[in-house]
């Protein structure tokens, strides 16, 4: 099976401060990374840097067939086939729910408005949300919009979704309503790539996980590596409860 991701020897600075030293992994199709790591160790870099919102100096990336060190990189086309989601939702206030998913649709694969209301009613029935199709975001809870902003990425179809630290800002009970949207994800097959603080999540989710540590990957094994670290690094991550 070929890799909808893979990188080799990444590496990434900004001027002096060298954040990427040679980062390898692969995701294949339909597996589910986690990315986990403390603070300031290059995981959110390295989704930046998978999406094409930032250049790398060595190394190569390549995500769904594009080259994303190409010079003649299509971003158009990468963005197409890659959705990311942030710790902030960023929805636009004046507009609802529905319409909040439909903007990128039809501005981008032009597709007509009743066709593009029909998939955003398709894809909050899955993050469970088809009642707030006419709401405003603010009158979502946290969770909730986070479940939006996760419709509205795959409202364009994406063959590979990011996710950084997606449930940092929402308190348990609405992290855990946006954890099952996303293991449901997961589990049809998505593949995906999350940076995330949920330790048990990674361990139960993740086909693969990513201990980062000042820039490279320190350790990569199975969830049952949480239980069980090669590094003291990594136990030392674990047990400051992070
Ligand atoms: P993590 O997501 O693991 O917390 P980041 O990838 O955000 O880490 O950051 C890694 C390091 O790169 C940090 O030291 C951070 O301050 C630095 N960094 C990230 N983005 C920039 C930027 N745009 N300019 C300068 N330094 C940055
Ligand atoms: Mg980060």
């Amino acid at each position: 099976m070929s890799a909808v991701v893979s990188l080799t020897n990444v590496e990434k600075s900004f001027g002096a401060l060298q954040v990427l030293k040679g980062v390898s992994f692969e995701v294949g199709s339909g597996e589910v990374v986690a990315v986990i790591g403390a603070s300031g160790s290059g995981k959110s870099t390295a989704l930046r840097c998978i999406n094409a919102l930032e250049t790398i100096e060595g190394g190569e990336i390549v995500v769904c067939g594009h080259k994303i060190h190409d010079t003649k990189l299509d971003r158009r086309a990468l963005r197409r086939d890659v959705g990311i989601v942030f710790q902030s939702y960023n929805l636009f206030p004046h507009l609802t729910v529905a319409q909040n998913i439909m903007l990128a649709p039809i501005c981008v694969k032009n597709i007509r408005k009743a066709e593009a209301r029909t998939l955003a009613e398709s894809v909050l029935s899955r993050v469970g949300l088809s009642e707030k199709a006419d709401s405003y975001p603010e009158q979502l809870s946290g969770g909730q919009q986070q479940r939006v902003a996760i419709a509205r990425s795959l409202a364009m179809q994406p063959k590979l979704m990011l996710f950084d630290e997606v449930t940092s800002a929402l308190d348990p009970q609405l992290t855990g309503e946006v954890l099952r949207v996303m293991e449901d994800l997961a589990r049809g097959g998505m593949s995906m790539i999350l940076v995330t603080h949920e330790m048990a999540f990674a361990r139960k989710v993740a086909s693969k996980v990513i201990f980062m540590h000042k820039g490279k990957v320190w350790e990569a094994g199975p969830g049952a590596m949480l239980d069980n670290p090669q590094t003291e690094e990594l136990n030392t991550f674990l047990s400051n409860g992070l």
